[in-house]
């Protein structure tokens, strides 16, 4: 059955003051427990797509819709609440003195009964991971400690799509690993998650869908293997081959193995075609 799109862009155009065109008629949409990359060089416009499909930007051409109704000021407030971007800078996010006023903040601001905003805080903080850090100011945190409290004040909001801005570039592969775990989580619990990257060997094997941007332009919209596969598009956004996809191809040329073309998306998954 077709899922529904939980938000769509069409023909979005968006221009900085003085004159930076950093979106060109972008049309998309995001439906329900997708799992989609988003890639390209910097400065091809991902940030301001982002703050785009959260109504912190307003397009200057095009229209936003979520759950089918066009976006305007009016009910730019149901957009905020339904699209949680999580950024990069952690620190840029963080205002309050403790993590569990921290992440209170957005559900308190949601006017929800004191109960559910516990509810709330305490699941969002075992989800990352943060049990014992309570009382702790999150300025003294460790740069991935302050990545899960971050992560953790949009999981307390629940909203129906998450926007995740290169999630992973300040964490070990421990702290990488269980945040790889959560966006896993969240697709299956229903959410639409899109995440910003330039590891494209976890956009190959995590992502149902990658989109490719560059210069404001969405140049691709398919499955990994299908837009990995257009090595022209790939030279022209500079996206490296994922290492998966290049043994594929070397084993494939060596005959070795038992189908072509199967696109593995995993170690195991490769080695189960190796003819051995
Ligand atoms: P990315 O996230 O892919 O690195 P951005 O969305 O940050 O790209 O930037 C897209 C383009 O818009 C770039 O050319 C950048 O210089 C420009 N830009 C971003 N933010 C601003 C701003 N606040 N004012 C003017 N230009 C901006």
């Amino acid at each position: 059955m077709k899922k529904e799109p939980v938000l769509q862009l069409c023909d979005v155009s968006f221009a900085y003051y003085g004159g930076q065109q950093a979106l060109r008629r972008v049309s998309l949409s995001v439906c329900e427990g997708e799992k989609i990359a988003l890639l390209g060089p910097n400065g091809a416009g991902k940030s301001t797509l982002f703050l785009c499909m959260n109504g912190v930007l307003t397009p200057k051409e095009g229209a936003v819709c979520y759950r089918g109704v066009k976006v305007s000021a009016k009910n730019r407030n149901e957009l905020r609440r339904g699209v949680g971007i999580i950024f990069q800078d952690a620190d840029s996010q963080i205002i309050a003195p403790t993590v569990r006023a921290e992440i209170s903040f957005g559900p308190m601001n949601l006017k929800l009964p004191k109960e559910e905003v516990v509810r709330r805080v305490e699941n969002a903080a075992a989800v990352m991971n943060l049990q014992g850090f309570a009382d702790r100011p999150p300025h003294n945190l460790s740069g991935g400690e302050k990545k899960r409290v971050g992560i953790a004040d949009i999981l307390a909001m629940d909203p129906d799509v998450f926007l995740f801005d290169e999630p992973t570039a300040s964490l070990d592969p421990e702290n990488a690993q269980q945040l790889e775990n959560v966006l896993d989580l969240l697709g299956r619990r229903g959410k639409a998650v899109v995440v910003s990257t330039h590891d494209v060997d976890f956009a190959y094997r995590w992502a149902d869908r990658a989109l490719v941007l560059q210069r404001g332009t969405l140049l691709a919209d398919g499955t990994p293997p299908a837009v990995f596969a257009q090595e022209a598009l790939c030279r022209e956004a500079n996206l490296k081959s994922p290492v998966l996809l290049r043994m594929e191809k070397m084993l494939e040329q060596k005959n070795l193995l038992k189908e072509k073309g199967r696109a593995p998306r995993t170690v195991e998954e490769l080695e189960k075609l190796l003819v051995v």
